[in-house]
């Protein structure tokens, strides 16, 4: 039997989204934990409290953990990012938002910005393949 590919998961939510990628990763989470989870500061510190994923853990979004995501796609170190960013809510550091979702499409990195989509590509077979 095949072993389900190691993945290099990454993980961010704005405030207001939080909650929606906390509940969405427990229902993923026996999924989830047999990758690897990277996400921002304060998105990662909850995921490791609520959910008991081990998460590494960047700095926070608006103190530069974006950007160290987007280093991370650039050197090949991130298979899909699921970054719930918040349309309704200004953001301080929106120039590192904009940059993180333009590097991860330069980089052809499967991106959920939502739960519908976060569903559509963890249960993807190309996922699992
Ligand atoms: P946070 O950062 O996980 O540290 O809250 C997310 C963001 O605002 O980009």
């Amino acid at each position: 039997m095949n072993a389900q590919r190691r993945r290099k998961i990454a993980l961010v939510a704005h405030d207001h989204k939080k909650a929606a990628l906390i509940e969405w990763a427990r229902i993923n989470k026996d999924t989830l934990a047999q990758h690897d989870l990277v996400a921002t500061g304060t998105t990662g510190k909850m995921l490791g409290e609520q959910v008991g994923l081990n998460v590494r853990c960047l700095r926070s979004g608006p103190l530069g953990g974006d950007q160290q995501l987007g280093a991370l796609i650039c050197e090949d170190q991130v298979d899909m990012l699921v970054f719930f960013w918040d349309p309704l809510e200004p953001q301080p550091h929106d120039p590192d938002v904009r940059a993180l979702l333009r590097i991860a499409v330069v980089y052809d990195t499967p991106t959920a910005c939502n739960r519908a989509t976060a569903d559509y590509l963890i249960s993807s077979p190309l996922f699992a393949a």
